[in-house]
């Protein structure tokens, strides 16, 4: 006789947040997590792995997300840190490609404009970048400066007149295929200090290849971007990115994400080895009903 999970009333608890962190959030900030997790399971999951088989961005997907209001949840929305981390594993849990796009455009990206950019800067940029109507990217890594890239970068930047002029690479730069903008980091020639600069993409000597062939993210569209002699007026350079200790202002609050991209992977893992265990049949029982399978469940939280 075919069985199912119910009939099995022992079987492991369902979840993966075995200390129940999300009983630490607010009411409202559980009632978000749950609204982002619905949305990620309608418009996310089922798209995922077509998307990445294909390598391919889901741009229609972009629209869902703004009328999702995810960007900025800290310093714009008064969420708490817990919160934005957990949003963010939530965000992995379903697909580590989406949750990368929003890490570069919501962390790095508006993370270097929040964190560095002037008032009236930030008036004139951040109503458009909230609501994804203008996507970012996040330009410091190099074909030659990796690890090192605080003391190694040789993308330059030369200031004429009201202007600035950027020459150099950058290599591994997520959502730059189709970004709107990207803040490019740059050596000013003038005092050797890695500087900011808001670089619109449609600008005279900028391009952007996709990197294919990548064997993971495979739907983040990283991109190999060539400048050649740019020229970024003076108002487009972030006001206060002035030497790499200010680029670590915003590498500083936005590498917790990684961490939590972590924590969504792991809970991905167990959700696939929990729905295998449980609706797998063998001898007539889920897999889960045996006493063997029971045992890798993990501790028990009562
Ligand atoms: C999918 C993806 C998305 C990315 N998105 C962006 C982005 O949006 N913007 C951006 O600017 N960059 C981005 N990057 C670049 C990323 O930040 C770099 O890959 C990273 O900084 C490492 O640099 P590298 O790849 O040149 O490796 P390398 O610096 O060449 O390192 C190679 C290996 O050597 C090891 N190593 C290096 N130095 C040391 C040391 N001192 N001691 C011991 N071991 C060491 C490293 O751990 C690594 O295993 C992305 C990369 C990937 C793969």
């Amino acid at each position: 006789m075919a069985t199912t999970a119910a009939d099995f009333p022992e079987l492991p608890y369902a979840d993966g947040d075995f200390f129940a962190f999300e009983q630490l959030l607010s009411g409202k900030e559980q009632d978000r997590l749950a609204e982002v997790r619905d949305f990620l399971a309608r418009e996310v999951k089922p798209i995922a792995v077509d998307c990445w088989n294909r390598g391919e961005f889901p741009m229609d997907l972009v629209p869902k997300l703004a009328g999702l209001d995810l960007v900025s949840p800290v310093r714009r929305q008064g969420y708490s840190n817990l919160f934005a981390g957990m949003l963010h594993a939530e965000a992995t849990r379903a697909d580590a490609s989406i949750a990368t796009f929003l890490g570069v455009h919501d962390g790095l990206f508006t993370g270097s404009i929040e964190l560095l950019a002037s008032q009236e800067q930030k008036d004139e940029w951040l109503p458009d970048i909230y609501a994804l109507k203008k996507i970012g990217a996040f330009g410091l890594t190099e074909p030659l400066g990796g690890s090192d890239v605080a003391g190694g970068t040789r993308t330059t930047a030369r200031r004429d007149g009201s202007n600035w002029i950027l020459n150099g690479a950058k290599r591994w730069i997520g959502n730059a295929t189709f970004s709107d903008w990207v803040v490019v980091y740059a050596r000013d020639v003038a005092d050797n200090q890695v500087k900011g600069f808001m670089v619109d993409t449609t600008l005279a000597g900028y391009s952007a290849a996709k990197i294919e062939n990548k064997i993971s993210l495979r739907t983040v569209q990283n991109a190999d971007i060539v400048l050649q002699d740019v020229v970024v007026p003076d108002h487009f350079k972030l006001a206060n990115a002035n030497s790499f200790r200010d680029v670590n202002k915003v590498l500083k609050v936005t590498r917790l994400s990684v961490a939590w991209q972590a924590v969504g992977l792991q809970l991905a893992a167990f959700d696939v080895a929990r729905r295998y265990a449980v609706d797998r049949q063998q001898f007539g029982r889920p897999l889960a009903s045996f006493q063997l399978i029971q045992d890798q469940a993990g501790p028990d939280p009562g």
